[in-house]
């Protein structure tokens, strides 16, 4: 591992200060990703800037919504009650990543910044766009079960790997930050970009910005939940994962709030499936079809092509299960 200087921030304005603009520091939260990405030698900053002594706090807004702060640990957040309470399947998002010892050390703010756990990406040896743009993709003849089949390019083809990200995208969560301009706030669909020529720039966010806190608006139901499909029970990243809040009354869905986690190189809003549920009666067959409608541009490859159909069932039976239809 390369030598790195280590400063602990007391604020935002100083952790900002301190980072700078150069590129050469980065924020340190809980360190459960970047600590292996600098050991396997991907990331090299000279300097790490702590942040985890900044907000932690988890409050409620006078519009019943809530405001998390970007240095809570993935434990707290999923052990909260009003998170509990009011958004169940973002708890049931956290507590199905990573295991109970991450958990404690991992930070909100760290998880939405998680890389990619794409094999290729990880090895130096393998071609990789990602760490060398231009280099080219080994994973798109490779051995590409765990990738993506939405949001794709011929540059990249890797997973967004955070399971908290999904929930937190269909919740409509809005991030905060600090930057050198200023504050200012980022819808969380739109901080994550898609790959197309430039896999190595992952976020809408600026050199240096802080990510200083989460807000989520009030819920719209809370009959809502977070299903993972993995190759083990536990300590597995997702196959395939939907997080889901569907609004239904007299029979008919009102409204729904749709993401799929494991199947897109970002935390992947389900739109055309939210469309196509609104006023349709809450059936398997309607079910099927808003399904349908949002895997009609997945491209499978050699190895994962069969996420396309695991995606469909998936967001059935977790709308089945939230609608109360017997399947
Ligand atoms: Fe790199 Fe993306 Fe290809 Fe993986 S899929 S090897 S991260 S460019």
């Amino acid at each position: 591992m390369k030598p790195f200087t280590y400063e602990r921030a007391r604020d935002p304005n100083e952790a900002l200060r301190l980072v700078g603009t150069d590129g050469g520091a980065k924020y340190l939260g809980g360190g459960t990703n970047l600590v292996d990405l600098m050991r396997e030698r991907i990331e090299a900053p000279e300097r790490l800037v702590d942040v985890t002594r900044l907000s932690t706090e988890i409050e409620g807004k006078p519009d019943g919504g809530l405001v998390i702060g970007a240095a809570a640990t993935n434990t707290a957040l999923a052990a909260h009650r009003a998170i509990r309470e009011q958004y169940p399947m973002l708890a049931r998002a956290v507590l199905a990543g990573a295991s109970a010892q991450i958990r404690n050390m991992a930070t909100v703010g760290g998880n939405v910044l998680q890389r990619t756990r794409c094999i290729y990406f990880y090895d130096e040896a393998s071609r990789c766009n990602k760490r060398e743009p231009g280099a080219g993709c080994d994973a798109l003849d490779g051995f590409n079960r765990m990738h993506a089949i939405l949001g794709a390019s011929s540059a990249c083809i890797a997973t967004h790997p955070s399971d908290m990200c999904v929930a937190l995208v269909a919740l409509d969560a809005v991030v905060h930050t600090l930057g050198v301009e200023g504050e200012r706030s980022i819808p969380l669909v739109d901080l994550h970009r898609l790959p197309a020529g430039r896999p190595d720039i992952e976020t809408e966010l600026k050199p240096g910005e802080l990510i200083t806190k989460i807000e989520l608006p009030p819920p719209l139901t809370k009959r809502s939940t977070y299903r993972k499909v993995r190759d083990r029970a536990s300590y597995a990243f997702a196959l395939v994962s939907v997080a889901a809040e569907v609004d239904v009354t007299n029979g008919k869905v009102r409204d729904a709030r749709l993401a799929l986690g494991g199947v897109a190189t970002k935390p992947w809003r389900a739109w055309k499936a939210e469309e196509a549920l609104r006023g349709q009666a809450a059936t398997e067959p309607s079910f099927r079809a808003a399904a349908e409608a949002e895997l009609v541009e997945a491209a499978g490859l050699r190895h994962n092509e069969f996420k396309i159909e695991l995606a469909k069932r998936t967001l059935v039976a977790v709308l089945c299960e939230l609608a109360g239809v017997a399947t």
